[in-house]
């Protein structure tokens, strides 16, 4: 388990024959292209592999199911099949599942997957609770479109107008399947029905404190090693408390040593705070610096990877994403601590609780949609990351955690503190938050170029969304290669948009 059999997919379901798009990825993997004929209905498919594609398919009488992603809950999904059925892998293991249960197998699956199954004139789609690897699709009756990039459905035909899913901006007929969500596709007529297959929490649970200390930990260790293959694995390491936590939980459970990497720019780094944490737990680590001009040059390139329009989060996915796209080298499994404050309130830094459980309640409400958690992050390098705190037990677990077990004693998320205390150096466990944007210096350095082009302070907010739009425009809806789409002049020329328009606020 280096890999997943597959990354992501285009399909086409027609009744009877169709055309079928091309479709282009950013991430990188092999292309695999099937046809199955399936009662009168065509089923095509375009798996984005990395070396074995039979694992991400799975036929069985009059149904076909393509799966990109993996499942982190597979004894338990196993024990409740019928004796004798033993599916090689994770496809295999879901379309068992869903003859049993239909499509209510969805709501058994712990895992980062997005699934097409085709049965008896239905289409079904399907992510994972977190919507962690995004679907896309179009559909018209007769016919069916999905795949995990927007982008790969820019040629397709389009589609009608669906109320249970998201529309795509300037992707007619393009629409994004929610997270936690499956959609079940009449082929003859395109009726679309959504059903929910997870919701977050929304009651709160009080425990001891050694309880819910010991509960975080149990179900964290339980994830990390979920989530660890074979092979050493990577994690992307700042010294903060979120990923630290992953690293010394990787290593304990391989026993041995495990590969660590920072990221830092010309104008910021958590290199000496990293290196605390490597040597604590005996890594092979490593530092990247990428000039913050590099940075700034791979904005088209995060954008077009996450596909999301929110600029808070293209800051998040920057540092990274760039990161990826430095390592090079072979297809690496890569645990990040991504996604921990959203459950335990960590951007949040005042003493008070019921704010906390306001910022809290309203993320886990939001997030659907910003693709935070795509794989295509890392895939642009040819690598697949995962996520141990949104894990569905682990993030249901933090989400029904009291706030109070959250803030307490001046420390912010402190159960997770508490939970890692003996594993990890005290100041390790005491340091405070540092986002990955602040600590790489990426929202200053886009700032500035922002300011530098003649834009005020006061409009650079508004200023770094209309240019991720921009961008969103070339890269996902033109289908531009990144590399040739100049951040710098699409900062210019937002700036003099905005100039022209309102001189004021530019
Ligand atoms: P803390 O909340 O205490 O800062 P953290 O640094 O682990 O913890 P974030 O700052 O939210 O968490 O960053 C999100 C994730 O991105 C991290 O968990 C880590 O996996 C990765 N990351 C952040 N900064 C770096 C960096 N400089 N180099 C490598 N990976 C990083
Ligand atoms: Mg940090």
């Amino acid at each position: 388990m280096t890999l997943p059999a597959a990354i992501g997919f285009l399909t086409a379901v027609h009744r009877g024959a169709g055309q079928v798009p091309q479709g282009t990825f950013a991430s990188l993997g092999h292309r695999a292209d099937t046809r199955d004929d399936i009662d009168g209905d065509t089923l095509f498919t375009s798996l984005l592999h990395t070396g074995a594609p039979e694992g991400a398919r799975a036929r069985g009488r009059g149904s076909a199911l393509v799966f990109a992603g993996e499942l982190y809950n597979q004894g338990e999904l196993r024990s409740v099949l019928p004796r004798g059925t033993d599916p090689a892998d994770d496809a295999g293991l879901v379309l068992a599942l869903f003859d049993h249960y239909d499509l209510h197998a969805f709501r058994l699956l712990n895992g980062r997957f997005a699934a097409l199954v085709h049965t008896a004139g239905r289409v079904v789609l399907a992510t994972d609770h977190a919507g962690s690897v995004p679907l896309y699709l179009t559909a018209a009756p007769g016919r069916v479109l999905a795949a995990t990039e927007a982008k790969a459905l820019r040629d397709a035909p389009g589609g009608r107008p669906l109320a249970a899913a998201r529309p795509v901006r300037r992707l007619p007929g393009v629409h994004q399947v929610p997270a936690g969500t499956v959609l079940e596709i009449a082929l003859g007529t395109g009726d679309c029905t959504a059903h929910r297959t997870w919701t977050p929490q929304l009651s709160r649970r009080i425990l001891p404190e050694k309880e819910a200390v010991e509960a975080v930990r149990r179900s964290l260790e339980r994830a990390v090693r979920a989530r660890t293959g074979q092979e050493t694995p990577l994690v992307v390491l700042s010294g903060g408390i979120d990923s630290s936590s992953v690293a010394a939980l990787a290593a304990l459970g391989r026993g041995g040593p495990i590969d660590t990497v920072s990221m830092g720019t010309d104008d910021a780094d958590e290199f000496p705070e990293a290196r605390v944490v490597a040597d604590h737990i005996g890594s092979t680590h490593s530092e990247i610096t990428i000039t913050t001009a590099e940075l700034l040059r791979r904005l088209p390139h995060a954008v077009r990877a996450a596909e999301s329009l929110d600029p808070d989060i293209i800051e998040y996915l920057l540092p990274l994403t760039a990161l990826y796209l430095r390592m090079g080298g072979a297809g690496r499994r890569i645990l990040t601590g991504y996604g921990a404050d959203i459950p335990l309130g960590g951007m949040h830094r005042e003493d008070r609780l019921p704010a906390l459980d306001t910022a809290l309640s309203h993320d886990m409400a939001t997030f659907d949609g910003l693709n935070e958690m795509s794989p295509v992050l890392s895939g642009v390098g040819g690598h697949w990351s995962t996520h141990p705190y949104w894990d569905r037990e682990v993030l249901d677990l933090l989400v029904s955690l009291e706030a109070g077990l959250k803030r307490r004693y001046g420390q912010d998320k402190w159960v997770l503190r508490a939970a890692m205390g003996d594993l990890l150096p005290a100041q390790t466990v005491l340091r405070p938050k540092l986002g990955v944007h602040e600590g790489s210096g990426t929202t200053s350095s886009f700032s500035r170029l922002l300011t530098g082009a003649g834009v005020g302070e006061a409009g650079v907010h508004h200023a770094k969304r209309l240019v991720v739009q921009e961008l969103f425009d070339e890269v996902v809806v033109a289908g531009r290669d990144p590399d040739e789409v100049d951040t710098a002049q699409t900062v210019q020329l937002v700036a003099d948009r905005l100039a022209r328009s309102s001189p004021v606020i530019a």
